[in-house]
């Protein structure tokens, strides 16, 4: 006999491979068609919240007492998770977040978002101020002393954007004397302040913000993950390039408390179920996708 979960499992693909059947969603996460022909389908999934799966998680029985998840993600990476004029939240991680909520019971509008950036995110989880934190997060393990992380759920290397003018940083390895900026907290600066690359760096809280330094001369480069430049390559695509020189790996994970290892099973199971229906793979063409880049090989999930 099938297990409750198993059983679970089956009709939660049962009910998705229906709605992508039945959708008639035509919206990008920009909010309309991108034209990108490509090939692929630019269309957001929908997901649904199931119940029958029991999960014997605290932090899941405080959210559902309260009748919502509190998701932490970033609101000034395109692509990835912004919130727009509008006030409106979109992009990959924000896709992830919901897929992850439907599987955990809860509908998309059941879903709090808060931004968190980089420098309070193990704050943020370990005081209990959000349930999860989907947003660019690497998992590593000074990080896994103090949160727990399911995933990952997508591969990305630190990388280096510049001026499209610029000739003379061309690898890494050209940063000796230059102004790099990158974000408190992240692994990105971390890595550029490695003796090694000679590098000045200017530290800032925000990716947004470093552009901006770029774009007004103040900086020479930007450096973080290439999935998040690429979303800036595109707001500002005759100024700025990325050199597509990865130089770390970054494998995004979805933290949440580090006691919870229920959550932790579960959201895993949550990222199986949705790359097993397509789900991962759809919104990914409908957000950084839509940057040309190709949906890359599922990194397998580390369960510990
Ligand atoms: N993935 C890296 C990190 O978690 C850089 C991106 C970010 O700051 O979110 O630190």
């Amino acid at each position: 006999m099938p297990s409750p979960k198993a059983t679970a499992v089956a009709v939660f693909i049962a009910l998705a491979l229906t709605a992508s059947a039945c959708s008639s969603h035509s919206e990008t996460a920009n909010g309309r068609l991108a034209g990108v022909s490509d090939g692929n389908i630019h269309e957001l999934p929908t997901y649904f919240a199931v119940k029958g799966v029991k999960i014997d998680s605290p932090t899941l029985k405080r959210a559902q007492k309260a009748g919502k998840l509190i998701i932490g993600a970033k609101d000034d990476q395109p692509f990835l998770g912004l919130v727009d004029a509008d006030g409106k939240r979109s992009g990959f991680d924000i896709e992830i977040a919901k897929m992850v909520a439907a599987y955990l019971g809860f509908s998309t509008d059941q879903i709090e978002f808060r931004t968190v950036d980089s420098r309070s995110r193990e704050a943020a989880i370990s005081k209990g101020d959000i349930d999860l934190y989907v947003g660019t997060y690497t998992i590593n393990d000074e990080r896994k002393k103090h949160v727990g992380f399911a995933g990952p759920y997508f591969m990305a290397g630190a990388d280096l954007l510049v001026r499209m003018t610029d000739t003379e940083i061309v690898s890494p390895q050209s940063l000796a004397g230059k102004k790099v900026c990158s974000i408190i907290g992240s692994t990105s600066l971390r890595e550029i302040k490695k003796p090694k690359y000679g590098a000045m760096t200017i530290e800032l809280s925000k990716y947004s913000k470093c552009v901006q330094a770029l774009l007004s001369n103040e900086v020479d480069a930007v450096t973080t993950d290439d999935a998040i430049l690429k979303g800036y390559i595109a707001q500002h695509p005759n100024k700025l390039r990325i050199l597509e020189q990865p130089f770390t790996k970054e494998p995004y994970g979805i933290g949440m408390s580090k006691a919870d290892k229920a959550l932790r099973e579960a959201v895993n199971d949550a990222i199986a179920v949705h790359r097993g229906n397509g789900d991962t793979r759809k919104a990914y063409y409908a957000t950084l996708g839509l940057s040309g880049s190709v949906y890359p090989e599922d990194p397998p999930l580390e369960r510990y």
